[in-house]
């Protein structure tokens, strides 16, 4: 489902925030370093000096304090529920859940049996025409060979879901990592990894390294028949309405009919097919590849996808690879964290449920909904009065924004997960009968009326989304904390932190992408020519002012990957500001210096600190192919230097790194 993040998801919770007036963290500040040459420096420095990116993380930042301190959380609540699982339905289901994971001695003792089943099923194939079936056995427990189908929203009919099928089967996090010249190293180390698996389950060195090879020769063909990153942010690029014949003629060789049926979807006589080209590539691979190979590739995939959850032997390899080589991370997490994080995706909702209760206090609901309003408002006023845009499309932007809806904190209605059997005792039963629930449940909707009200995160996530297709924002429980929002702190703080992040939110339903869309969330051009033209010129401004940045040596960011979240970043700051300034008319802002800091000072301060993180250089290489966010230092410098207000704040003069001779600005 096409949705907006706030951060990528590569993992980064009590805060070592030292407690002052205004809500600034003074101790993580360089006075060192001069605000009007590297403000990231200057809001951050002393914090990242102080905080080494612990062992078990790729990257270390203000995200991760708070997502510790939620799990700290979490993990009280799951050792009580593990203990009282007789207390309630809901506290059997996590607290089971959570004690089959922790039993480390019984998962160790059972190896590789829990997958054994399912392979030898694979392995028991005779030829082709069965592979439509054992393919949807595995999409049923989320394993991903070959494409995706699932739900969606119809792109020009946003209120109906319809069936959907989409790229995927590969094992490597992009495409490009299949097909560049520099990354040979990397395919080499990945071969091995897949052959240490097949080694796992039993086959010899020998046969492993083959079948590896033919695992790899199968995934390079579908990453080239993939679309890439850049393109898929283009909604047109990844909408194509066919009757499920056209399908069918794309790979005729697969057997969608049998495949559908061992779905049991729900009937249906049209779908969206997201990248036709991909289709035509499986069928090549059905025809090129034996039958021994495509076997291989169901194998690792299946086995791959369940070794975080089997014994010793296949969690570390996993670590040593998606962890070690891909991120840099050194050390596993603990198991108890591992094992919190498990329980949030299997059973979030029951989770969720008992964090909101225990962690998510009433009156921050009423408080976020108060910014959301103050922040919509000033966007109105800035759509209003901007210079490059004609009184047709402002009225239509206007209608847009005044469609936007926001979830704040958690869903109206919990899911009551009544259908997942939880063993207690087999952690890979446990998690793949999670899995199934989720998948069905999501499929079943195929035909049906779209439910905006359901929560796309679970509560305790400390991130947030926008969704174009139901023009929503949302913001679970997780980020409505400091340093994000502080009930205590001042409001220039909260306005630089959480107001940002509002902001941020919002913007994504006006950005290069979401602009598409209109305030019912329907795929509908609603621009002018014209102003579509300059709008294009000004966030081309953006994509060159980005691609620019070098986070780690020898890469630069792809201004056009991370186009919408930084535009999103520059508006939502602009938007945070205005809302300051009006703070400061009506007096609900402290309008003196706090902690010796001017008000608008303490905005920008309270907006950088948000992003102060280290980053490994392993994480920072794969963050530059695969996130559309940019790292933390660039969401802040890249920001500062297009806006006049930050310079003007402290002093700045023309010249100077952080004010931009050619500043941008779209919103
Ligand atoms: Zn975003």
């Amino acid at each position: 489902m096409l949705v907006l993040l706030l951060l990528g998801t590569d993992g980064p919770g009590v805060l070592s925030q030292a407690q002052t007036v205004s809500g600034i963290d003074l101790k993580a500040i360089d006075k060192s370093a001069d605000p009007c040459r590297n403000f990231y420096q200057y809001a951050c420095g002393q914090w990242m000096e102080a905080n080494p990116i612990p062992p078990q993380y790729a990257r270390w930042g203000r995200f991760n304090e708070l997502l510790d301190s939620n799990q700290q959380v979490l993990h009280e609540l799951l050792e009580d529920s593990a203990k009282h699982q007789d207390r309630s339905p809901v506290d059997q289901k996590i607290g089971a859940f959570y004690s089959s994971c922790m039993n480390e001695t019984a998962i160790d003792a059972a190896g590789d049996q829990p997958v054994q089943p399912e392979v030898k099923r694979i392995l028991a194939m005779k030829d082709k025409t069965e592979l439509a079936a054992e393919v949807a056995r595995l999409h049923n427990q989320g394993v991903p060979v070959f494409f995706r189908f699932g739900s969606t929203p119809d792109f020009e009919h946003s209120t109906m879901t319809i069936a959907d099928v989409d790229q995927a089967g590969l094992g490597l996090p992009d495409k490009s990592y299949y097909l560049g010249t520099k990354d040979e190293e990397l395919r080499a180390k990945y071969v091995a990894h897949v052959s240490r698996i097949f080694q796992l389950i039993g086959a010899s060195p020998t046969d492993a390294g083959s079948k590896a090879k033919a695992v790899m020769t199968l995934e390079t063909a579908l990453a080239q028949a993939s679309l890439d990153r850049v393109a898929r942010r283009n909604p047109h690029l990844t909408h194509h309405r066919m009757s499920v014949s056209e399908l069918e003629a794309l790979a005729p060789g697969f057997g969608f009919k049998e495949y559908f049926k061992e779905r049991s979807a729900p009937a249906f006589d049209s779908l969206n097919v997201a990248v036709p080209d991909f289709f035509a590539a499986i069928q090549k691979q059905l025809t090129a590849a034996s039958l021994e190979d495509l076997k291989s590739y169901l194998t690792w995939h299946y086995v791959s996808a369940y070794a975080s959850e089997l014994s010793k032997p296949f969690v570390d390899a996993n670590f040593d690879f998606y962890q070690r080589t891909l991120t840099g991370a050194k050390e596993l997490q603990p198991r108890w964290k591992r094992c919190v994080q498990s329980v949030d995706n299997g059973l979030g909702d029951a989770l969720g449920r008992k964090y909101v209760e225990k962690a998510f206090a009433g009156q921050s609901k009423e408080k976020t909904q108060q910014l959301v309003n103050i922040i919509e408002k000033q966007m109105a006023a800035n759509i209003d009065s901007l210079p490059w845009m004609s009184g047709a499309t402002k009225q239509q932007a206007l209608a847009k924004l005044k469609g936007v809806t926001n979830k704040i904190g958690y869903p109206e209605k919990w899911k009551d997960y009544a259908g997942v059997e939880v063993t207690s005792t087999n952690f890979v039963a446990d998690v793949r009968g999670a899995e199934e629930y989720e998948i069905r449940r999501r499929l079943v909707k195929i035909g049906q009326p779209v439910n905006r009200a359901e929560f796309n995160m679970t509560p305790p996530t400390v991130n947030a989304y926008y969704s174009p297709l139901e023009n929503n924002i949302n913001f679970p429980a997780g980020i409505l904390q400091p340093p994000f929002y502080n009930s205590k702190a001042d409001m220039a703080v909260n306005f630089g932190g959480i107001g940002a992040v509002i902001g941020h939110e919002l913007t994504h339903g006006f950005d290069d992408q979401g602009r598409q869309f209109d305030a019912d969330g329907n795929l509908r051009d609603w621009w002018t020519q014209q102003d579509a033209a300059e709008f294009k010129k000004r966030v081309d401004c953006i994509a060159d002012e980005y691609s620019k940045f070098s986070p780690v040596e020898g890469a630069t960011l792809n201004g056009r990957l991370t186009l919408g979240e930084n535009g999103a970043d520059n508006a939502g700051i602009r938007l945070a500001y205005m809302s300051l300034l009006a703070g400061l008319e009506d007096g609900s802002v402290a309008s003196g210096k706090l902690d010796g800091y001017t008000p608008q000072q303490r905005f920008f301060l309270g907006y950088a600190q948000i992003w102060c993180a280290n980053q490994r250089p392993e994480s920072l290489r794969n963050s530059v192919r695969t996130d559309p966010h940019s790292p933390g230092e660039f969401r802040v410098i890249g920001v500062v230097q297009n806006v006049p207000e930050f310079a003007a704040a402290f002093s700045c003069s023309a010249g100077q790194p952080m004010v931009s001779a050619n500043a941008c600005r779209v919103w």
